[in-house]
């Protein structure tokens, strides 16, 4: 008998783990965005199971998070953490073994929801071989990402052609914010179909706890300056230019400063070599008194951060959307940053923050000031910003509108498989 059920998907995120510690080597935005959406979807009356590449023999095959959501991890390539850049080559045994999955258990998926471009192209490649629809999100479009790198990777032709191609054959990107829309419309293609469902968060966690509970909780001074950043360590992710702005800053003489770095994990990891390069920089320009590099910050703590700071940066060379940047709005703490992608969406200049050209460190130094010496406009923006994200950017109301969106999918009526007809 088969077992499909009408509220049942697969979210598919190669190399991004739904149920893996967040904030060190590539694991961000992306594994946060899959697990949250996963589990609130699951609380709507889906059936969610959550696909990704296994990396390591200890590592368990099956999660159970929830009594309807579960992460699935199947082997594809070696048991060992490979950068994203390399496992292409991986994916037809990751195919292979969704299939498998499916048969063993007796599943069909009538919808799967692909994540980033390597998984997009199993969506296309399931797509060949099942009757089955695919809603995409990209997290973030090449044709973007290599305007803003130096070192363009080998890879770089082949995730152009999928994601083109993705665009133009999946049933819905999901763009999440009009500016990737515009991306995808301006760079990767005209044709295809598009709604935008922003990222969400968790606004009963993030703003559960108020700036001076977090601060002696942290130990932090009252009266200090707090300023903080939170993500991992990736060189777009521009943490150079805050640390040289954080310099710049008219605070920086004063005993009162506080930088907080969070985010990368332990030495010897792939993102340790940009780790080992900021606090270099830190070294160099004498900041070490007042900055702390606290590694990888659990989600239970990232709430206290948030709220202890008076200001978050996120300078970002280039942004889809920006999870962190939403997490401290809606820890009622204003946000610098990068005039870029996603960030122009979530981030209302003046209103909620402030947006600055990325790189310019005078104009971060600027922003981040003006917000220090003001602490009343700090708590007008901050509120704002509380507000915008109850609004716009709950998990809960993201969740409603991928519901609405599968929904209607699915009821749309099967086309004529035109190649299969023979
Ligand atoms: N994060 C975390 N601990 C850290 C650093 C980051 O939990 O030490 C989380 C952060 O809270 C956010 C995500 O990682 O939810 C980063 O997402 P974002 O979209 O800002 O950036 P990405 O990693 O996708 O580039």
């Amino acid at each position: 008998m088969n077992s499909t059920t009408e509220k049942r998907i697969a979210l598919i995120s190669v190399h991004g783990d739904p149920a893996i510690e967040i904030g060190k080597e590539e694991a961000g935005g992306q594994n946060v965005y899959v697990r949250h959406v996963g589990e609130a979807l699951a609380q709507l009356g889906w059936e969610v199971d959550m696909f990704t590449r296994k990396v390591s023999l200890e590592q368990d095959s099956i999660i159970q998070h929830k009594e309807n959501c579960r992460t699935i991890r199947l082997k594809a390539g070696p048991l060992e953490f490979v950068p994203r850049d390399d496992i292409f080559g991986y994916l037809p045994e990751f195919i292979d073994n969704f299939l498998k999955f499916q048969e063993k258990n007796d599943i069909t998926y009538e919808l799967v929801h692909t994540n980033y471009w390597l998984s997009s192209w199993v969506g296309m490649q399931l797509k060949k071989i099942k009757e089955i629809k695919q809603v995409h999100t990209y997290h973030s479009l090449g044709a973007v990402k290599y305007n803003t790198i130096e070192n363009i990777p080998l890879i770089a032709s082949q995730r152009l052609a999928v994601e083109k191609e993705v665009l133009e054959t999946a049933e819905r990107i999901v763009a999440t914010s009009p500016q990737e829309n515009e991306h995808m419309r301006s760079l990767v293609s005209t044709q295809g179909n598009i709604d935008i469902i922003p990222c969400g968060t968790d606004i009963q966690r993030f703003g559960s706890i108020a700036r001076e509970a977090a601060r002696l909780e942290l130990e932090i001074d009252r009266e200090a300056k707090v300023v903080l950043y939170v993500g991992r360590f990736d060189q777009r992710k521009g943490i150079e230019t805050l640390v040289r702005a954080v310099r710049e800053s008219k605070f920086s003489g004063s005993k009162n400063l506080r930088l907080i770095i969070g985010g990368g994990s332990t030495p010897g990891n792939s993102d340790g070599i940009e780790r080992d390069r900021i606090e270099q920089i830190v070294n160099e320009l004498g900041m070490s008194d007042f900055t702390i590099l606290p590694g990888r910050l659990s989600q239970d703590i990232l709430p206290t951060y948030y709220a202890a700071a008076d200001v978050c940066v996120v300078p970002s060379h280039y942004e889809p959307f920006g999870l962190v940047a939403i997490e401290a709005m809606a820890s009622s703490t204003p946000v610098v940053a990068s005039d870029v992608g996603g960030l122009q969406f979530t981030v209302v200049n003046e209103e909620t923050g402030l947006l600055a050209p990325p790189q310019d460190v005078a104009a971060f130094a600027t922003a981040i000031d003006r917000i220090l010496s003001n602490p009343e406009w700090r708590d007008e923006l901050g509120k704002a910003g509380r507000k915008r994200v109850e609004n716009k950017f709950s998990w809960d109301g993201v969740a409603n509108q991928l519901s609405e969106l599968y929904t209607e999918i699915l009821q749309e009526t099967a086309k004529e498989p035109a190649l299969l007809t023979k």
